[in-house]
């Protein structure tokens, strides 16, 4: 993948399980008509509030697999027992297209794309909830979960947090303090998307 190609930007979103990301989203989404958020393929089942298409499109594990030999992912990992892809057609193609486009995806998701995207096409933000101890209050006030879901997710937390420094930009999310991250995080995206309209009115 070359420079040339992808004239648009890439905003990955990493954020540890119960960081408030979803609801980050959601109002970007209402606040940022513009901005392209991509649809991701997952073969965990759908929870409660969700649609096919909306986030994820959710597949069986022999859909999944073959779309990973029809090669239509850009990445794809496993988390939590179940797999995750983020597709080339909602990423790269609207990228090529001069769209900014933003996916949450997990830690090796972001290891793969940093090494496919060049860097000056790509802007990681890292929701930062906190502490551990606040962040199990959260995940257990949200939904019941088994005490070996909570230790996975403990783990993966350490890593999450331990990958904190491959992020360009950190938006504090502690308890109560979601209308300033919320205002913070569309500030940030709005900037990203001027610096791409400029920079494309520059080339022309
Ligand atoms: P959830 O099941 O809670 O929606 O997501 C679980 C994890 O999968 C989250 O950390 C989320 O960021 C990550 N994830 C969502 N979509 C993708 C994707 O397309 N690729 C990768 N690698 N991770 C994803």
């Amino acid at each position: 993948m070359t420079d040339d190609n992808l004239s648009g930007h890439l905003v990955l979103l990493m954020a540890p399980s119960g960081s408030g990301k979803s609801a980050l989203l959601k109002n970007a989404k209402t606040e940022l008509p513009e901005l392209h958020f991509a649809i991701s393929c997952t073969t965990r089942a759908m929870r409660p509030g969700e649609k096919e298409g909306e986030v994820y499109h959710f597949l069986d594990m022999d859909k999944f697999n073959s779309r990973i030999k029809t090669g239509d992912f850009l990445e794809w990992a496993e988390y939590g027992g179940n797999l995750y892809g983020t597709l080339k057609s909602e990423i790269t193609e609207p990228m090529r297209t001069g769209q900014v486009v933003i996916r949450e995806v997990e830690l090796q998701g972001i290891q793969s794309i940093v090494k496919l995207i060049p860097k000056a096409k790509r802007t990681i933000i890292y929701i930062d909830a906190g502490d551990w101890e606040s962040l199990k209050q959260r995940i257990l006030s949200r939904a019941p979960i088994s005490e070996e879901q909570l230790a996975l997710r403990h783990e993966r937390y350490l890593k999450e947090t331990a990958a904190k420094p491959l992020a360009d930009i950190v938006i504090k999310n502690e308890d109560g303090q979601f209308d300033v991250a919320k205002d913070e995080f569309v500030a940030k995206l709005r900037s990203i998307i001027a610096n791409v309209s400029k920079k494309a009115s520059n080339d022309t």
